[in-house]
């Protein structure tokens, strides 16, 4: 099993066999950092370039909608605005049928997506758990992400993963973390 979460960044945990992964150092599972793009991508906040959380987290989201903007798009989330953009007024803004906004909520989608079939070639993983706070946007971003994961991944991966909503919320860091603390 593969849990994500997207907000200020995007962040992960990987299960496998009943068992967390924690990598040589404690440090598997970066998943906000694989590369979409060779050269001349966004700058993340790792220091690198073109990393999946610098093109589909939560400021993601906010630059690409202050870009239409500045482009003179007329959208709904400008008006909603109070007074700066945020994802979640992005989302509403989708959500009362802003053309804008749905095509920034797809296009986030499309990156994790794309970002998640790697991971979903990799490891063969049942199910992916999506969280954080830009998730709350619901289907918004898990049908472009569903879509793009039955075009990206290898037919017999991408046949057998679901991809879920997280259902433990904001408490889902902490109850996990104690839970290790039982390990
Ligand atoms: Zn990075």
């Amino acid at each position: 099993m593969v849990c994500i979460t997207v907000g200020t960044g995007i962040g992960s945990g990987l299960i496998v066999n009943g068992k967390l992964v924690r990598g040589a150092s404690n440090a598997a599972g970066e998943i906000g950092h694989i590369k979409l793009q060779m050269e001349n991508g966004p700058i993340c906040g790792c220091g690198d370039r073109g990393c999946l959380e610098a093109f589909a987290s939560g400021p993601a989201i906010v630059a690409m909608a202050e870009e239409y903007i500045r482009g003179g798009k007329s959208t709904k989330y400008r008006e909603l605005a109070n007074p700066d953009i945020t994802p979640y007024i992005v989302a509403e803004a989708a959500k009362q049928g802003d053309v804008v906004a749905k095509k920034i909520f797809e296009t986030i989608g499309n990156y994790i997506g794309v970002g998640l079939a790697s991971v979903v070639n990799l490891l063969n993983p049942e199910k992916i758990v999506i969280g954080g706070g830009v998730a709350d946007a619901g289907e918004l971003l898990f049908t472009p992400i569903k879509e793009t994961l039955k075009k990206r991944t290898m037919p017999i991966q991408g046949a057998c993963v679901e991809v879920v909503h997280a259902e433990l919320g904001n408490t889902a860091g902490v109850i996990g973390a104690s839970l290790l603390i039982e390990d």
